[in-house]
């Protein structure tokens, strides 16, 4: 488990804004014009009692305290809409990314940071890959049997040379396996010469929600290291 930096959170009263200068040198969050735009166009907006211009004053303005407690940085989607419409290019998504990784780690949400720390052991909902496996493996087999159109599916898993790696997010094996089916029929349909992996297949990364970069890269590089073994040219991420 990778604790957050608790020292640099206990010197940061009245300095947030200097922490994140210094790790977003171009946070440009000076230059914020509270024109509005930002939330206007912001999903979370509402949510949670704040929005990214006044996500931005706290910061500018030093109300550290606050910045620190509020839940809305779990509302913010970091989906880049406000840096796409502020005419000074501030990004307030990665500045919440920031904040989040500051949060220690009981004050975070429970659902997100465990499914951060199961994701470092291969899955983020805990299934095993051996599960992963049969579950795939049953679900082909039904369909096959009970579709005639589609008797001839495929789901390879670990191919070694096929073109087209594929990964899978893990809520589908481990609650609603029948929706993994649908894309695995368009790769057919297409004639596309895919594999799943039975090793780091969850294509989710709940380490990048919780703001913890060492564990987000961790996860994507064992992904990364598993398509190279297998010597996939393309990776299908459908997250
Ligand atoms: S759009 Fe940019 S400049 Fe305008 S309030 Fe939002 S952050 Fe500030
Ligand atoms: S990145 Fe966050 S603050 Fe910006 S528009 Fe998306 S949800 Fe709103």
């Amino acid at each position: 488990m990778t604790a957050p930096d608790e020292i640099a959170i206990k010197k940061l009263t009245l300095k947030l804004k200097a922490y994140v200068l210094e790790k977003f040198k171009e946070a440009n969050i000076d230059y914020c014009l509270t024109c509005g735009m930002c939330a206007s166009g912001c999903p979370a907006t509402g949510l949670e009692g704040l929005d990214p211009r006044k996500f931005l004053r706290l910061l500018a303005l030093g109300q550290d305290d606050e910045l620190l407690s509020t839940n809305w940085i779990y509302a913010c989607t970091i989906c880049g809409r406000c840096k796409h419409a502020c005419p000074m290019g501030i990004d307030v998504g990665r500045i919440v990314y920031l904040l989040r990784g500051l949060r220690p780690l009981e004050d975070r949400p429970k659902s997100l940071q465990k499914s951060c720390e199961l994701q470092k052991t291969s899955c983020s909902t805990g299934i095993s890959n051996e599960d992963f496996v049969w579950v795939v493996n049953d679900v082909l087999e039904e369909t096959c049997q009970n579709e005639p159109d589609w008797a001839e599916l495929k789901a390879p898993i670990d191919k070694k040379g096929a073109e087209y790696y594929l990964n899978q997010n893990a809520k589908e094996p481990t609650v609603e396996p029948e929706e993994m089916v649908p894309l695995w029929k368009i790769l057919h349909t297409v004639g596309i010469d895919w594999t799943y992996s039975s090793k780091w297949w969850d294509g989710a990364n709940y380490c990048m929600f919780t703001g913890d970069a060492k564990d987000w890269e961790y996860t994507l590089r064992k992904q990364v290291e598993t398509i190279e073994e297998l010597c996939c040219r393309y990776y299908i991420n459908t997250e």
